[in-house]
């Protein structure tokens, strides 16, 4: 074959000329003083990126700009819930920080100690962090509206000096009082922070409680002129913790580290986004997510580039709202996931189409499988790249993508693409541990390490847990598992299945549920469907569907759904064999999911199995849930 070019050799050299690879990338981001070790890997698992260096994510994200950009966008807010718009310059935005980390001091919050941000999308959430990696503090966000029990085992987990709350968020209209929850919680928890810091945006009175609760308005009018340098901290001084979203079981709560993380994301807005400075980011997700981090905050900032952070439903005033905002702030990149284009797709089209797109290089999307038809109709829908792209909360950006800022190269629908530079991807044989060669193998997908920067330094106080949890689960070998499982074809594109928890084993077949579900979905009135394994003593295990209609109206007519059953098994059968055939498939209204918008497939097999469902903390819609439990009796 001869010596590999383009991204082979790109990618080929971030794993055999590591150290000399990173050392390049490092040069995107700005340094007070440099690295004198690029990966210190003596003592795996766990990685130190960049020691030696110092470095601060707040003065690459904003302070650096100040320069080049002082006056072009930096925040783009947007509220279709308050009807509310606001564009921050770098030069403001600087300033707020500047203010919001004054006030943080003034809390006692003091370098290396957590701040929890408890916040709706507002750019005060955005002050929030940017203040808290200025003066070194480390943040945890919890996403917003999160229940009490959910916020209380994160506030006793992180331990936060301080908390950053609002009265209230707002979704599709309807107030969210934020207070109550934050004080039930901190009731709840046993750590009890010393000071809460409260945005007051008008929506939910609430009361304040002595001592404890101060005003950011009123502590905001204090220090307008103040000055808060930059804290240059080491490059592996924690930026954050972040719990994943709770769909396989209780959330991890993943540690980030600040040089590292600084570095993957500039290079992956280079490589990956290919978003350029002066341009416009637009990421639909929430700060309380991963995404949110990565590619709301730092990545677009860091890479000189506005980006929006946009309050509301994709749906409201109608669903053309995010494709206006992509033609008034003329977005170039814009980043989603696959339930919300599914949301998207039970509209007319022409919401989209009558706006100009022409800024708009590529959407991508993450988060979950992205399934043909979805992929397709939006693909057909904006004549832009659809990029799928595949990774994790402890990761923090990209493990597979289609790196078309090193060379360009073409989609595959259902594939998120092939190994991301920096990943040393491998597909392992779940049983044996062995590492699966050749093509169309199926197996677990796993990242030799080191993980490259960026990703996870351990769990929150838990060294323990992270070698366990995430190195321990091949035999004989110590490799760091994503518990997802997949196939790479010839040409090295992953497609991902579903989790490792997800494949079931009908009569010896292995299926992946996920290949069920495409199958389903291909079926004209199914709007969205879940395939779990449910323990069967003849079979060992059986599919059973769970499906949600596109014409809700049919779930009271018996007949038609019988006869719909039918025509769905029968669509399997043709498609994927008989083996595959779903013992039952139901008709729902709606599907349980986390709050990130994920199917809670472990839920629904536990509830079908009549077992205790486990850590329901994330999940959205209770009543999904109940349903499915509901059929089994
Ligand atoms: P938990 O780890 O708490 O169970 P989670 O895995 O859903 O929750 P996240 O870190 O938010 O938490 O999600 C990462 C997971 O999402 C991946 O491991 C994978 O299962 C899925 N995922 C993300 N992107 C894609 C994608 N492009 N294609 C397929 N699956 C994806
Ligand atoms: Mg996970």
């Amino acid at each position: 074959m001869g010596n590999p070019q383009g991204f082979e050799a790109f990618h080929q050299r971030s794993i055999t000329d590591r150290d000399a690879f990173w050392a390049e990338q490092a040069q995107l981001v700005d340094w007070h003083r440099p690295f004198d070790r690029v990966c210190n890997y003596d003592n795996p698992p766990f990685a130190r990126w960049f020691e030696g260096g110092l470095t601060n994510l707040c003065h690459n994200a904003v302070d650096r700009h100040l320069r080049d950009r002082p006056d072009q966008n930096a925040l783009i807010f947007v509220s279709t819930e308050t009807d509310t718009e606001k564009t921050y310059s770098f030069r403001e935005l600087h300033t707020e920080v500047q203010r919001m980390a004054a006030i943080l001091k003034a809390q006692g919050v003091k370098k290396g100690d957590r701040v929890l941000i408890y916040m709706p999308m507002i750019p005060e959430a955005a002050f929030a962090m940017l203040a808290c990696v200025r003066i070194g503090a480390i943040h945890s966000v919890v996403f917003g509206g999160f229940a009490s029990h959910s916020l209380a085992s994160r506030i006793e987990d992180a331990s936060p000096v301080a908390i950053v709350s609002a009265d209230a968020g707002s979704r599709g209209g309807k107030v969210v009082e934020y207070k109550p929850l934050l004080d039930e919680a901190i009731r709840l928890s046993s750590h009890k922070p010393g000071k809460v810091v409260m945005v007051n945006r008008g929506l939910a009175a609430f009361t304040a409680v002595e001592g404890r609760d101060v005003d950011y308005a009123t502590e905001r009018a204090k220090v307008m002129d103040v000055v808060v340098p930059c804290e240059w901290v080491d490059a592996t001084h924690p930026s954050y913790t972040l719990y994943t979203s709770g769909t396989t079981g209780k959330p991890k709560g993943v540690q980030r580290d600040t040089g590292g993380y600084a570095v993957a994301l500039a290079a992956s807005m280079k490589h990956i986004y290919m978003g350029e400075p002066g341009e416009t980011y637009f990421s639909t997700s929430d700060i309380g997510w991963v995404v949110g981090h990565s590619y709301i905050i730092y990545g677009p900032l860091i890479g000189g580039m506005a980006t929006i952070m946009y309050e509301g439903l994709p749906i409201r005033p109608d669903a053309g709202i995010w494709w206006s905002l992509v033609e008034k702030y003329k977005v170039s990149v814009m980043f989603s996931a696959p339930t919300a284009v599914r949301v998207l797709k039970k509209y007319d089209s022409s919401f989209i189409k009558r706006y100009d797109l022409s800024s708009l290089k590529a959407l991508f999307l993450a988060g979950e499988p992205l399934d043909e038809p979805t992929a397709k109709w939006i693909s057909d829908e904006l004549g832009k790249p659809i990029v799928d792209n595949y990774w994790q909360t402890e990761t923090g950006w990209p493990i597979l993508a289609i790196c078309n800022g090193v060379e360009k190269a073409p989609s595959k629908f259902g594939s998120p693409g092939k190994a991301v530079y920096g990943y040393n991807v491998k597909l392992l044989d779940d049983q044996t541990g062995e590492e699966l060669h050749g093509s169309d193998v199926k197996g677990v997908v796993a990242v030799e390490g080191p993980l490259p920067p960026g990703c996870m330094q351990t769990i929150w106080g838990d060294d323990a847990r992270f070698v366990k949890t995430y190195w321990s689960s091949v035999p004989g070998r110590q490799v760091y598992s994503t518990f997802d499982w997949g196939i790479r074809d010839k040409d090295g594109y992953y497609f991902i299945l579903g989790r490792t928890d997800d494949v079931i084993n009908v009569a010896g077949h292995r299926l992946g549920t996920r290949e069920i579900e495409e199958s389903i979905s291909s079926h004209p009135k199914i709007a969205e469907v879940a395939v779990v394994g449910v323990a069967d003593q003849l079979k060992g295990q059986v599919a059973m569907a769970f499906a949600v209609l596109k014409d809700t109206a049919l779930l009271g007519d018996e007949a038609a759904l019988l006869k719909l059953e039918g025509e769905v098994m029968k669509l399997v059968d043709e498609q994927l064999g008989a083996v595959a055939r779903p013992a039952r498939v139901r008709f729902v209204g709606v599907l349980p999911k986390t709050r990130s918008g994920k199917l809670l497939r472990r839920a629904i097999q536990a509830v079908c199995e009549g077992r205790d469902p486990g850590d329901l903390t994330t999940m959205d819609d209770p009543a999904a849930l109940q349903q499915i439990r509901d059929m089994q009796s």
